[in-house]
């Protein structure tokens, strides 16, 4: 037996490992059903982490249902399956979100240490910040005082520098009123567009395996099991009148023949297998609505209307333009002899092009206060600091699961609906845990979220209108050359995808609220001996990619069970 359980090594779940087994007398075990990030290149070259996923070995492959409000699509839906989990394999985009969101966090839970004024403590303790790959003077494109220095994951500015640059720049300036430069998003305040940061150090990627579990792995009392999927949680009896669970049952997929084994934990089982995992578990083990347990022939244990609901995710359209020269970076996705000067100088000494994430700068914009919308819709953003809609601007067709077309040089602004009010669901196919459950969600599925859609790629095309892009854009292409409101929706429904970023379906709520999975220390509701810490927890999307918001989560979780010992 171990002191607790953790199940996923994955993005939070080894951040509780870490800080969890600071103690060494603390014994800790990680069951994690996907493979080691050893020597895997495409999940450690950043330019390469789009390659990482999807249809790979060390991705779930999932795919969601057909989408009604996209043309019936259905899409891939990848999710890490390997040490590190959804950071390991993520486009590696990071900062926390907006400080709206933990405020609202904080009324929401009732708990005012999820507030931004407590959580900014974590940032501290997670981030180490670096310089970026190829060494180039930082002076305003990032506010030191909003950082860590000597924390675990390390955190960069873009290490190349790309043709596109002083456009943006140039249109930030030029179109400053409806496109300010913001100097710093990775603190609290993302309004406005600015430098990437990415989670990025030495030109390679940082992920929760290469920072908090490498930093933690020589520790006697932490043990890591791979290839271990997790399939039930099993109560032990009754404490305190609540359902008690002690142990897991799990079984081992690289061995030939499947037998399913237990392991016990005296303290608790912490959840961390994701937005998809979590509720997938919890369902298996009779922890759900009990409706959808019975139809299953599934036993219900807690009868929990919550659990896979609530699920929230950003919409995300590329919108793509032609361009002219040669600063974009389309060769390198082609392979070729760009691709391969490009790997060899990445291996001689981490820098070039594949030292880089996918983008240089991004921004959150909001829309303006007198839209149309909000006579019919309250504003669903978390707060005035808060966006509705983000753009990621990338040198080159960055259209997600689309290849790029065997000839012409592309420019991509991605934008992705930041503050959605469609909400989706996660439930079992089947009784099977290996069989993958049900993905709905229901994207663009509310006026007000086919709305801000609509205005973000509007705001796409005032952006590339500025002089710095007059000799350098062609044409827009394909269906981005939309101009009626028709058209652009037309546009959004036959290439909308999502950033993926699901979170919500293992709400925490209130203590003695009517809905929500979790309360605000993140015990499951009605149990005693679980806790869940991941993205799922998060009752509202945050505007961020969701790396970030995971791991304050995971760090201030990892303090709340600390407390309990
Ligand atoms: P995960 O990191 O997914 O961890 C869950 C772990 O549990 C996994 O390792 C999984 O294998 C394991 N697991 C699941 N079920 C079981 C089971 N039954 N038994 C045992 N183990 C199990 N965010 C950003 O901030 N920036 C980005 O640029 C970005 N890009 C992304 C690109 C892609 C392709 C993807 C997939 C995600 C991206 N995200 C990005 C989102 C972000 O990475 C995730 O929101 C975050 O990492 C989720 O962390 P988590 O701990 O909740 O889950």
């Amino acid at each position: 037996t171990y002191d607790y359980v953790i199940v996923g090594a994955g993005n939070a779940g080894l951040v509780v490992a870490n800080r969890l087994t600071e103690n060494p007398k603390i014994q800790v075990l990680v069951l994690e059903a996907g493979i080691s990030d050893e020597n895997v290149l495409p999940v450690i070259v950043p330019f390469l982490g789009p390659t990482a996923t999807p249809n790979t070995p060390f991705d779930w492959n999932y795919t969601v249902t057909p989408q009604t409000n996209l043309d019936n699509r259905a899409f891939p839906y990848p999710r890490g399956k390997i040490l590190g989990g959804c950071s390991t394999v993520n486009y590696m985009t990071h900062h926390y979100g907006s400080s709206d969101d933990y405020d609202k966090l904080a009324r929401d839970t009732g708990d005012a240490g999820w507030s931004w004024n407590n959580m900014q403590k974590y940032i501290q303790a997670h981030e180490k910040f670096v310089p970026p790959a190829d060494g180039h003077n930082t002076t305003g494109q990032f506010i030191p005082e909003k950082h860590g220095f000597k924390g675990v994951t390390s955190i960069s500015l873009p290490g190349n520098s790309q043709g596109i640059d002083a456009r943006v720049l140039s249109t930030l300036d030029e179109l400053k009123s409806e496109f300010p430069f913001n100097p710093d998003m990775g603190g609290g305040d993302i309004l406005g567009i600015g430098w990437a940061q990415s989670s990025i150090g030495n030109g390679t990627r940082s992920s929760s395996s290469t920072s908090y579990l490498r930093d933690a792995n020589s520790r006697p009392n932490l043990h890591v099991l791979i290839h271990a999927t997790v399939t039930k949680l099993i109560p032990n009896g009754f404490k305190n009148g609540r359902v008690s669970f002690g142990g897991v049952m799990f079984t081992s997929t690289n061995t030939a023949i499947r037998l399913p084994s237990f392991v016990y934990a005296t303290k608790e089982i912490i959840l961390s297998a994701g937005s998809i995992g979590t509720p997938q578990i919890l369902l298996l083990s009779g922890i759900g609505p009990k409706k959808e347990l019975s139809a299953m022939g599934i036993p219900t244990i807690i009868d929990n209307a919550s659990v896979g609901k609530n699920m929230s995710e950003h919409v995300l359209v590329p919108n793509i333009f032609q361009v002219t020269g040669s600063e974009s970076l389309d060769e390198l996705l082609r392979g070729g002899s760009f691709l391969d000067t490009s790997l060899a100088q990445w291996t001689a000494n981490k820098t070039g092009p594949l030292s880089n994430s996918v983008t240089n700068q991004l921004g959150f914009l909001r829309l303006p206060q007198n839209s149309s919308i909000f006579q019919t819709v309250p504003d669903p953003s978390t707060g005035p600091k808060s966006s509705h809609f983000e753009f990621v601007i990338a040198n080159f067709w960055l259209n997600p699961g689309i290849s790029v077309p065997a000839t012409g040089r592309f420019f991509t602004i991605v934008t992705a609906l930041i503050s959605p009010t469609s909400r989706g669901f996660v439930k079992l196919a089947s009784t099977d845990p290996f069989k993958a459950p049900i993905i709905n969600p229901q994207l663009l599925s509310t006026a007000f979220d086919r709305f801000a859609i609509r205005e973000a790629v509007k705001a796409t095309k005032r952006f590339a209108s500025a002089s710095a892009w007059k000799d350098y854009i062609i044409a827009p292409f394909g269906s981005n050359n939309a101009t009626t409101d028709d058209e652009i929706d037309a546009h959004v429904r036959s290439l909308a995808s999502t950033v993926f970023h699901p979170i919500g379906t293992a709400t925490m709520t209130k203590a003695g609220a009517s809905w929500g999975v979790v309360d605000p220390n993140l015990k499951l509701k009605g149990a005693e001996g679980i806790r869940i810490v991941d993205a799922s927890v998060w009752p509202t999307i945050p505007n961020a990619h969701t790396q970030g918001p995971t791991y304050l989560v995971a760090e201030r979780a990892s303090d709340l069970i600390k407390a309990d010992q």
